[in-house]
């Protein structure tokens, strides 16, 4: 890494989605010019950009324009191709490193180095042809999750299989895709870690996160959560492993499963700001994504400490119905509302987010509660 990035100058995001839209909302409060890379013509982040090169991500020559602009370039999408990444960090600063996002892009390549750190993930078999998902099953089943090795999120790419005949439909429909087939967990809660590293190795650590997810998809995220010391401890012990193990600079999420018997395991990372970090924006005293400008500009991070208690509820294309009560929500004191400016509400499709401020946990969770009534979404808690 060089030296840091002044204001004025340009930043780059590789990806045009909702994380790409938040980071170009923080750096240019700080004070940069952001480039969005992203094919597609309109998306979140191209739309508030002060540049968007919208083009594929092997059209070198408009990639190359693009490093030349740019001091700095992150990444808000963990599938955007190797060779781009390559490119990129051959001609400016990429930040995360290329490795990071090899590790994160794969779940196996994340596996192997979650049991190398003593950080233990789910047991779990790579497979690559119909004849490994049997065999792997016959030593995970009878309940399994079969999972994409890449390319997976937000459930997508996932099949549960509980039988002989849930596993000969998956075995019809995967092939010889390879994926990871995990051991199904009686899961008792779901936590994630946010951090910052930056270029110095200085780290600034989010609070430990409560996410409820609903169909695979994140559903809300509470903080401060139920976790005892001990068990905070150990989560951010672990994200911090893996961060120094990639020599990280950025900010990066790992999410955990903590079973029924009491057992932890390391789900997966995430080489971005993640979803569940959302609740930074109104709960702490800097948000992840100020924090990934920060860190991508050379710049001191700031602090990760949490102001307020906070719940996070992710506002998919469901709540729309035919439009998002937002006088209802808006009307309330520490209800906050974030939109991506997507133009189609799909069921699923991430539309924004809303996170509910109090002065105590109590509060918060009442009020949240009234919000995802507002909403017509579910609840706050597992199960
Ligand atoms: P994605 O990349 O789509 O986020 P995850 O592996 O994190 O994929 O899975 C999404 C959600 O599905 C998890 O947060 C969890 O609620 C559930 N899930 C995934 N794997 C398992 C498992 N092995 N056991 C129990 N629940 C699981
Ligand atoms: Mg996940």
């Amino acid at each position: 890494m060089t030296s840091k990035v002044e204001p004025g100058q340009w930043l780059g995001v590789l990806g045009g989605g909702q994380l790409g839209r938040m980071f170009a909302q923080a750096a240019q409060s700080l004070g940069y010019r952001v480039a969005v890379y992203e094919p597609a013509e309109h998306c979140p982040a191209g739309d508030v950009a002060d540049h968007h090169f919208a083009a594929a991500y092997d059209n070198w020559e408009q990639l190359s324009a693009f490093c030349e602009r740019c001091a700095a370039v992150t990444v808000e999408f963990e599938n955007v191709p190797p060779q781009a990444l390559e490119f990129v960090a051959e001609r400016t600063r990429l930040a995360p490193n290329a490795s990071a996002f090899a590790t994160a892009r794969s779940r196996r390549n994340e596996k192997t180095l979650f049991t190398s750190l003593g950080v233990d993930p789910v047991p779990w078999r790579y497979t690559e042809s119909p004849s490994d998902i049997r065999d792997a099953y016959a030593e995970l089943g009878p309940d399994v999750v079969l999972k994409t090795n890449e390319f997976g999120y937000d459930g997508k790419g996932q099949w549960r299989i509980a039988s002989i005949d849930s596993l000969e439909n998956a075995v019809s429909a995967i092939g010889n895709t390879p994926c990871v087939m995990e051991k199904r967990i009686d899961l008792d809660r779901e936590f994630s870690v946010v951090l910052a590293r930056a270029d110095n190795g200085d780290v600034a650590t989010f609070d430990v996160v409560e996410n409820v997810h609903v169909s695979g998809i994140l559903h809300t995220s509470t903080v401060p959560s139920c976790a005892d010391e001990a068990q905070q401890d150990r989560l951010v012990g672990a994200a911090r492993a893996i961060a120094e193990s990639l020599d990280y600079v950025g900010v990066m999420a790992v999410e955990f499963f903590v079973a029924k018997d009491g057992r932890v395991y390391t789900n997966e990372m995430a080489p971005r700001p993640h979803n569940s970090g959302h609740y930074t924006m109104n709960g702490c005293r800097s948000s992840q994504f100020e924090q990934q400008a920060r860190a991508l500009a050379g710049l001191p991070l700031g602090s990760a400490e949490l102001h307020s208690p906070t719940v996070m509820i992710n506002l998919l294309g469901d709540a729309w119905s035919p439009v998002l009560p937002l006088k209802r929500l808006l009307s309330q004191p520490g209800v906050n509302v974030h939109l991506y400016g997507k133009a189609d509400a799909k069921p699923g499709r991430k539309m924004g987010h809303i996170n509910v401020t109090a002065p105590s946990a109590e509060k918060v969770g009442r009020l949240a509660e009234y919000s995802i009534e507002v909403l017509g979404v579910g609840a706050t808690h597992q199960g």
